[in-house]
């Protein structure tokens, strides 16, 4: 296919701003593409048009990049534009027009004959520029590396934009910097796939899941059909799109499910980790991104660990996260510190330990799980994890190194307690799953959830409280709150969650010169100290004198400027309810 039709279909694309008229033209493309007789051709025009199409040059999966920033793009254009033009001239027509395909697209190429022969094709205009020529080029571009490589890369762009007519420039500037933005999302390749090569749409998506490769499903829907999509694979090594969370309640997840799987939030860096074992040779390990980048040579602990523990091929997902020399979790900071740094990661090693947890298992030893139950997904990682060494049963989940842990409860109290935890345990909280979901990679479904933070606070009276137990025995905890209705305080809740043992001394001490009564362990408190509290949303409700109850309420801080004239009042619950 020649890249000035190429170049011709991606502007009636853009023309268009109806989606199911977009993925009309994206089946035509696809269609004619495939029609492509470039057998043999690796990458086929096809797949080659399927990422252009989205502005890609790489499968998704493939870490590689031009590696050339926007002036060395701009540098081109004025090359290939005349030699009274400059980069700078590109960057200010940039700045009035707004986007660079415009730019491009509004100067005249193919005049700089001389300087045409770096492409190793005909002079500009003498002969036409095919997807594949742009491609290759693109590919050598690329992996031009060493000293002189910038030059190098320029010298290729240039060459490619000499040979261009404006439409075709317009398009080749928003591939190369990645800002395609004619309206094709990967939703509508997917559909467009299905309806070029007549196979069902859930059968493309999948085939999406598992390739990453949207240039891969269009050619085996085209020469294999559906039975082609279903065969296709998770390849260890090649990482798949993250599942994703979106922010939710205990009480929804527990309205929806009728149990709740319930994780601690690990506060670092989403990690996928592939493993293939390399039998008499070194096994392999590879670690991604979230977005799919290769840091494994940024996380030389993750390697280690996996070499240490893993025996089978496998893909796990998980997070990175830093922690201080007693293994406590460190904060989100320090572990960008070392998540994509390339140089000097031994001593930025000495300065910043990480640690992996893993929290799911999308491939284990030949078999791919990602169609599996939530449930028997963790299982798999478990054993993954504990080895095959020995009875799995026999060892406590805590004690399987790298085992993100998981609960699973329709209880409220209890996931409030395991909430309690993690945040004691430096955690940022809570994520609820649905324990029957399969993964879905890329989406922010309602399968996993993230406990909400808390957006309105209330600042509440202490008014009573009760002594722990145990190892809390000399505690105040559980604490009554109460807000000011009138001339009165009623109560909307107990605190016991969000609260540090250093913490919960600190609160004894003080609220402990405020003590009226005591019953057993329950205290009532005088009006004295009053608490920020957040909570996940406030129902009517009979326990407590107000007529409300705050559901998962946390406790924040004491607000030492605040007297209990004036905490909130019943009034401001009852405004919030109503939100
Ligand atoms: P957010 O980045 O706020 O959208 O929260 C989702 C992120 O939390 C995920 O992408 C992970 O990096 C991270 N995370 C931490 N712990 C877990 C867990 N147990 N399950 C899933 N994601 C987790």
């Amino acid at each position: 296919m020649e890249f000035a039709t190429f170049a011709d279909r991606a502007g009636t694309i853009d023309d268009e701003a109806a989606d199911l008229e977009i993925v009309t033209h994206v089946r035509d493309l696809l269609a004619d593409a495939g029609d492509d007789t470039d057998e043999g051709a690796e990458p086929q025009t096809l797949e080659l048009v399927a990422r252009f199409a989205q502005g890609r040059v790489f499968p998704a999966w493939d870490s590689t990049t031009l590696d050339i920033g926007p002036s060395a793009c701009y540098e081109a254009i004025a090359r290939a534009a005349g030699t009274n033009i400059s980069a700078d001239d590109v960057e200010d027509r940039l700045a009035e027009v707004g986007e660079i395909g415009d730019v491009a697209a509004s100067y005249d190429f193919g005049g700089q004959q001389g300087l045409s022969a770096f492409t190793g094709g005909g002079v500009g205009g003498d002969d036409d520029l095919t997807v594949r020529e742009v491609y290759e080029t693109l590919e050598d571009l690329a992996h031009a590396e060493g000293s002189g490589s910038q030059d190098r890369k320029v010298d290729l762009l240039f060459g490619l934009f000499n040979r261009c007519s404006s439409e075709e420039a317009r398009y080749l500037a928003r591939i190369v910097l990645s800002e395609m933005r004619i309206g094709v999302g990967e939703g509508t390749v997917r559909d467009a796939i299905a309806a070029a090569f007549d196979v069902p749409e859930d059968r493309v998506e999948r085939a999406l899941q598992v390739s990453n490769d949207y240039g891969r499903v269009a050619r085996i829907a085209r020469d294999e059909g559906r039975e082609g999509l279903d065969a296709m694979d998770l390849e260890v090594g090649r990482p798949v799109q993250a599942m994703l969370a979106q922010a939710g309640t205990v009480t929804d997840a527990l309205e929806e499910w009728e149990e709740a799987a319930v994780e601690w939030k690990y506060d670092g860096a989403r990690i996928q980790l592939h493993y293939e074992p390399g039998g008499s040779e070194s096994a392999e390990t590879r670690v991604f991104s979230r977005n799919m980048e290769e840091v494994t040579d940024a996380l030389p602990e993750v390697v280690e660990f996996a070499d240490g523990t893993l025996e089978g091929p496998a893909i796990l997902d998980g997070e990175v996260v830093a922690i201080d020399e007693d293994g406590s979790p460190l904060p989100f900071q320090e572990v960008l510190k070392r998540f994509r740094r390339k140089h000097d990661v031994a001593k930025a090693r000495e300065d910043v330990t990480v640690r992996p947890v893993f929290f799911d298992c999308l491939h284990a030893d030949g078999e791919d799980l990602l169609a599996e139950p939530l449930t028997t997904r963790h299982d798999r990682l478990r054993s993954v994890l504990a080895g095959s060494g020995g009875d799995t049963d026999a060892v406590d989940d805590e004690d399987v190194e790298g085992l993100s842990l998981l609960w699973l409860t329709d209880d409220p109290d209890e996931i409030e307690s395991i909430d309690a935890d993690a945040l004691e345990g430096g955690h940022e909280g809570i994520m609820l799953k649905d324990p029957d979901s399969t993964y879905s990679p890329g989406r922010r479904g309602k399968h996993w959830r993230k406990r909400k933070p808390d957006v309105e606070t209330l600042d509440c009276v202490v008014t009573g409280a009760e002594w722990g137990e145990g190892r809390r025995a000399t505690f105040l905890g559980t604490f009554e709150l109460s807000v000011q209705a009138g001339d009165d305080l009623e109560t909307v809740g107990k605190v016991a969650t969000g609260i540090t043992d250093d913490k919960l001394a600190e609160l004894t001490e003080l609220l402990e010169p405020h003590i009226a009564t005591e019953d057993g362990q329950d205290v009532d408190i005088e009006p004295a100290v009053v608490f920020e509290v957040g909570y996940e949303e406030i129902q009517s409700s009979p326990t407590y004198s107000s007529g409300y109850a705050l559901r998962f309420p946390r406790f924040q801080g004491v607000r030492h400027d605040k007297d209990p004239a004036d905490a909130d009042s019943l009034e401001r619950v009852e405004r919030l309810r109503s939100v």
